[in-house]
């Protein structure tokens, strides 16, 4: 007797999807803290930065690490609204594997750098 498989929604409550998303969303919050931590610190280790704590590779204040945002060097060709938090997370970790220039930038400056990318049109080969 084979029994079918039931849609997610009906196969978990909404009790455990909660807990399922929020758990997704810890994850990724901590995997994108450590890419960032990271990427400070592979800027120290190349003599890029000063520090290697938390800063804005743009502006080159150290901010916290919550205030910090991942940026592509050279601009990239997805839009990081399309996915969910945690998918884009796991997007720029796979970048970072795969050698795309990213670095540690703060909010403002990461705003200021993406509109006046899209003012010159400067696009990347970052991303396909
Ligand atoms: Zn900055």
């Amino acid at each position: 007797m084979t029994r079918e498989q039931k849609p997610y929604s009906e196969r978990t409550t909404p009790e455990q999807r909660r807990e399922y998303r929020q758990r997704r969303m810890r994850r990724a919050k901590k995997l994108h803290r450590e890419l960032i931590r990271q990427l400070c610190l592979d800027r120290f280790k190349a003599k890029k930065s000063k520090t290697a704590k938390p800063h804005c590779a743009i502006c080159g204040k150290t901010h916290r690490l919550s205030e910090l945002e991942v940026d592509h060097e050279r601009g990239k060709r997805w839009r990081a609204k399309q996915f969910r938090y945690d998918a884009r997370v796991d997007r720029y970790v796979e970048e970072y594997k795969r050698g795309v220039k990213l670095r540690p930038a703060c909010r403002p400056c990461n705003r200021m750098d993406g509109v006046a990318r899209r003012k010159e049109g400067r696009v990347s080969a970052a991303e396909d």
